[in-house]
């Protein structure tokens, strides 16, 4: 429920506290008319109506503190815009009481000071918004910013600000202090500009109108100064106006909410793009500055400008020349110097246009032998040089175009183009040939041979990877036949392609969620309930219908691909168990696993990770291990198992009976629940013997402290006699086959509509 609610908020994007800004924000808002209203009335003494005039600006600067305060989300960045703009109106009214209260002409410094100091902290807000939108701030970012910032005031100082710098200048100090503003002014757009190149579109609400409030004080104190500069400058006019939008513009920013996400990567897609344009301009002003005598200051600038576009392009040309490098040396098996694994994928796929276009490619795999027996004798360090020489040999005998590369471990492969099935023998004959010849190596004389195997292109497959495969294939046969090299042969290697072929299917089906669960119900014998559901897996397969576990859990467990679906099997199962939880089915699910789920370290987090994303207590899991399963590598899957049901997650013996079991084993194990294989149960009522087996293994169970479960119950009398026995929770086709979860709903449903004396 909790979970819900932040995650409605999130989606909304609205803070909670944002209503609060929102609100001041409108009555701020309200306050602005009233306030110039109120100021023009007849009989406001003209201090008052100063100071009323200035209410806006109060509020805003509120709703500017409400919002740094109530949300937490670039909180510094509003703290010192609340200051910029409070700062501000600190020296407007004290300039107010100054003139009107106390009747004194001249400007004071402090007024200026204080107005002044709305530069440096509306800059801090600006670099802490930027700040917050970027996850990383990397040096070029930084260089564009620059690029930008001094272009934008090149251009600026060159077009309208030239003269009032150059008068202020050569002026006295309440020009200089005139003139502050003008700069203050060219820094803040220049900033502006870099912030825009950096953020780019992904700014939010809040960001852009805090923009374009910037944009418009800062084109209003450039007309303004202008004004003042030419004498034309009339309180009251549409700078007024301006000036109040502009400020209303800092408002809504601050009352829109902070979008979820906005930190953008550093990397854009035309990242040269803004400072060649700013390289241009700059250029173009320092040009037109050099034959015309432009203004100093905008000289100045875009020379700083094209100094740091010069510094971002050398960083530029060796981030590249870096990432060329870095290319390469992934391609390149560091060993032999060959192209590595990677580098044959990517000449595959270049081979498949060939292949395509009804070229001829054949692909060999090289694999030598007994190379463990001379690395595990000789040391790795023999066995590196001599995979090094081997490399060299190889590499002498492959045509130049064609790619010899090392696949990993003593494994080479390679493509050669317009080479048939006897070229590709006689290739591989040459190669063997080539590394018979013996090596020497820390004085020892070293005879090495190799098996190859050879898949020829389009007449074994169209697809060079397949092909790859096939070679493969090809070389065990040689390898297993001690023929030396042998080519692709449909009748010798065709089950192996089957094979490979229906792996490739799996591994599609799995990605495709063609994996489906059906879950059989578990009686609980005492009371009469429905406790839990086995969930068994299915593959809907696209041609052959409805796949049963035999057709399948081996090829999963031999191809690795067992983790794989173990993982989806478990989430699939525990998506079901929390739906039926939602509806107020509490049913604990029981997931088989398999031998290598066991030996994996990492097993028990994603088992916990998988509860944990659906919201599920460890004990609605219980997970099937067979008794086999547990002789393989007992130590670690004792260890994963102990993990597993330290956390909570039940443990059943399943298929309990047919494998090896030892008491002893039984005892130390992390178990909770024994399930009794369906042989015993089936045989139950027809022979004493079983029955007697039945009764032992209730009363092993029972001392254990387990929960003794009888698998395969298929009639009446045999639930009966279960029950008969004591034994605890019965399944079988007598209850219920495994079905399809909706199908298992209206099952359950008509069981609880109809309760049953008998079970079933
Ligand atoms: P299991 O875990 O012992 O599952 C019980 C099997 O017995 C199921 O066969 C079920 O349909 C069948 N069964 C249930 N009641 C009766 C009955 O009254 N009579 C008879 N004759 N059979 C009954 P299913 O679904 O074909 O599964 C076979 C095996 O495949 C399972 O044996 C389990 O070891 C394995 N398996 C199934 N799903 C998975 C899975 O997701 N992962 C792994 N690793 N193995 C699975
Ligand atoms: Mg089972
Ligand atoms: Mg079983």
């Amino acid at each position: 429920m909790g979970q819900r609610r932040t995650s409605d908020v999130r989606q909304q994007g609205v803070h909670p506290a944002m209503r609060r800004v929102r609100v001041t924000g409108a009555v701020a808002t309200a306050a602005w008319p009233a306030g110039v209203a109120l100021a023009g009335l007849p009989g406001v003494p003209g201090v008052l109506g100063g100071v009323v005039e200035l209410v806006p600006l109060a509020a805003l600067t509120l709703v500017l503190v409400l919002r740094a305060v109530a949300v937490p989300a670039g909180r510094r960045a509003w703290w010192c815009l609340a200051g910029a703009v409070g700062a501000y109106l600190l020296g407007a009214v004290g300039l107010d009481v100054h003139r009107h209260v106390m009747g004194l002409v001249e400007r004071p410094w402090w007024a200026d000071a204080l107005q002044l100091g709305f530069y440096p902290l509306a800059f801090l807000a600006l670099v802490l918004m930027v700040r917050g939108r970027m996850h990383r701030l990397t040096v070029s970012l930084w260089l564009d910013c620059l690029v930008t910032g001094l272009t934008a005031g090149a251009v600026v100082a060159a077009l309208v600000l030239g003269d009032l710098l150059r008068t202020a200048a050569g002026g006295d100090s309440a020009a200089l202090v005139g003139a502050a503003y003008p700069v203050g002014d060219l820094l803040l757009l220049g900033l502006l500009a870099a912030g825009l190149v950096v953020v780019g579109r992904r700014g939010g609400a809040d960001w852009w109108w805090l923009v374009t409030g910037l944009v418009l004080f800062v084109g209003g104190d450039t007309v303004y100064a202008l004004q003042v500069a030419a004498g034309t400058f009339e309180s009251g006019g549409v700078l007024d106006l301006v000036w109040g939008m502009a400020f209303f513009c800092l408002g809504l920013s601050a009352c829109h909410a902070p979008a979820s996400d906005l930190t953008g990567s550093a990397e854009r897609r035309d990242p040269l793009l803004v400072p060649a344009v700013c390289t241009l301009t700059a250029v173009v002003l320092l040009v037109h500055g050099y034959f015309r005598g432009g203004d100093p200051v905008a000289g100045a600038l875009a020379c700083g400008a094209v100094l740091a576009a010069l510094a971002r392009t050398a960083l530029t040309v060796r981030a590249v020349s870096a990432l060329a490098d870095s290319r390469r040396q992934a391609r390149t098996d560091e060993l032999t110097g060959l192209p590595n694994r990677r580098s044959v994928f990517e000449a595959l796929d270049g081979a498949d246009d060939r292949l395509l276009a009804g070229e001829e490619v054949a692909v060999l795999v090289l694999d030598l032998d007994r190379f463990k027996e001379i690395n595990d004798s000789l040391g790795h360090g023999t066995g590196d040089a001599l995979l090094r020489e081997v490399a060299t040999r190889l590499r002498s005998q492959v045509r130049e175009g064609d790619v010899l590369a090392r696949l990993g471990g003593d494994e080479f492969v390679v493509l050669a183009r317009d080479l048939d099935a006897d070229g590709a023998r006689a290739l591989a004959d040459r190669l063997r040939t080539h590394l018979r010849r013996p090596f020497l190596l820390g004085g020892m004389e070293l005879a090495v041979d190799a098996a190859v195997g050879a898949a020829i292109g389009p007449e074994h497959s169209a697809n060079a990877v397949e092909l790859l495969q096939l070679a493969d294939l090809a070389m065990y046969s040689a390898k297993s036949a001690r023929l030396g090299a042998a080519v692709y042969d449909e009748d010798r290697d065709g089950h192996g392609r089957h094979r490979l072929e229906e792996v490739a299917a799996l591994r599609r089906a799995l990605e495709n969620g063609e994996l489906v669960l059906h879950y059989q119900p578990k009686l609980d014998l005492p009371t009469g309930t429905v406790a839990g559901v086995e969930a068994l897996a299915r593959w809907q397969h696209p041609e052959r219908g409805l796949l049963y576990p035999d057709a399948f859990i081996d090829l999963a467990e031999s191809a690795g691909l067992m983790a794989q679906l173990t993982t989806r099997v478990i989430d699939v199962a525990l998506a079901q168990c929390r739906r039926w939880v939602d509806q107020g089915r509490a049913l604990t699910m029981a997931v088989n696993v398999s031998p290598s789920n066991l030996v994996d370290q990492g097993f028990p987090d994603d088992v916990a990770r998988l509860l944990a994303a659906h919201g599920l207590p460890a004990s609605s899991l219980v997970l099937e291990v067979t008794e086999s399963l547990l002789m393989a590598d007992r130590e670690r899957a004792v260890g994963v198992l102990t993990r597993l049901r330290d956390a909570g997650v039940g443990v059943a013996i399943d298929d309990y009976g047919t494998g090896h079991s030892s008491l002893a084993y039984l005892a130390a194990l992390p178990v909770t629940e024994l399930k009794l294989d369906r042989t015993f149960t089936a045989a139950l009522t027809g022979s004493a013997r079983a029955a007697s087996i039945v009764t032992s293994t209730l009363q092993l169970a029972h001392a254990l402290d387990l929960v003794l479960v009888a698998e395969g119950a298929e009639d009446a009398a045999t639930v009966a006699a279960l029950a008969e026995l004591g034994c605890d929770v019965v399944q079988g086709y007598h209850l219920s086959r495994p079905l399809p979860p909706e199908q298992l709903e209206v099952w359950l449903h008509e069981r609880a509509q109809a309760p049953v004396t008998s079970p079933g």
